[in-house]
């Protein structure tokens, strides 16, 4: 087996990618609680909102409020998910609240026009203004993109194809490429080799690995990820979110599951698991269900 690293980077996507997908509208209050409480977890790098429309997307209509009140410590990277220029330019009113932007498509193309109604390399053009713009005002670019491992219209995504998108959203100005299993189609041996191929295909740029646990194989998949070099993650505390395709599929992997799984693996990761966990319990009690992750239920472990 090859070498694992000895540290990760954890970017906590749950108040986007998983309070997005709830059927109702969290209160903006709640929202803030539960983002402060994840900055006092450790956590470096946090997603909080997301400028999409909000007639598409009602859950994160409270993107300016969100993101004006939240206070976070000084270390916390603060990103926000940015759709297109319009997206840029109202988040752009709250430079000073926020460090990163993601910007998305997808692998194929049937998924992209689902998704956003338009062509891989139509999306790819908006990207390049986009990151190129954001670049210009001192941010740091991720470019994440869906459906890497495969699609639910399509199926097999030739990674081939994934890279030459990758690429494209470097030359347009991405630091970090983010890699998303969407629909949970990914396999650990197909892990292992993909990253191995990214690795030489993309130097010197940061690679993100953001499973799903659709079908039980996100943390396979991470195990997985860590041989092949990968050294970043996304991820959602509680194991919130989902995906519209296939319908009432489960979402992100689970933070505090993916944290517990390094640490006992002797992997650091800053993060203080017992905070994550209060904070998926807090969430638990804001939504009023119980929660998908599996060391929110079975505690952590205790060697005694
Ligand atoms: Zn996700």
């Amino acid at each position: 087996m090859s070498e694992l690293p000895e540290s990760v980077r954890i970017r906590e996507v749950g108040p986007r990618d998983g309070f997005q997908n709830e059927p109702e509208v969290i209160a903006t209050a709640d929202k803030i609680r539960l983002i402060e409480l994840l900055g006092r977890t450790g956590l470096r790098r946090i997603e909080v909102t997301s400028f999409v429309r909000p007639d598409v997307i009602p859950q994160l209509a409270d993107a300016e409020e969100v993101l004006e009140a939240v206070r976070l410590p000084d270390p916390v990277s603060v990103s926000v998910l940015i759709p297109n220029e319009r997206g840029l330019e109202r988040a752009l009113a709250h430079r000073d609240r926020f460090h990163e932007i993601n910007g998305f498509l997808s692998a194929s193309e049937t998924h992209n026009q689902a998704n956003v109604g338009r062509s891989v390399d139509e999306s790819l053009a908006g990207l390049r203004v986009t990151f190129g713009r954001a670049c210009a005002e001192g941010l740091r670019c991720e470019g994440v993109i869906s459906t890497s491992f495969g699609c639910p219209y399509e199926g097999h995504v030739p990674a081939q194809r994934v890279l030459e998108i990758a690429d494209a959203l470097v030359q347009g100005g991405c630091e970090e490429v983010g890699f998303g299993d969407t629909t949970g189609m990914a396999n650990p041996l197909q892990v292992r080799e993909f990253f191995g191929a990214a690795r030489d295909a993309l130097p010197g740029v940061e690679l993100t690995a953001h499973f799903h646990n659709t079908r039980g194989q996100g943390l396979a998949n991470v195990l997985a990820a860590l041989e092949a070099g990968v050294e970043s993650f996304e991820s959602s505390f509680g194991e919130l979110g989902g995906c519209p395709v296939p319908a009432g599929a489960t979402g992100n992997i689970a933070t505090e599951d993916l944290i517990s799984m390094l640490h006992e693996m002797g992997i650091q990761t800053g993060i203080d698991l017992g905070a994550v966990i209060a904070a998926s319990r807090a969430a638990q009690e804001v939504l009023g269900r119980p929660l998908g992750s599996h060391v929110l239920s079975a505690g952590p472990v205790v060697w005694r």
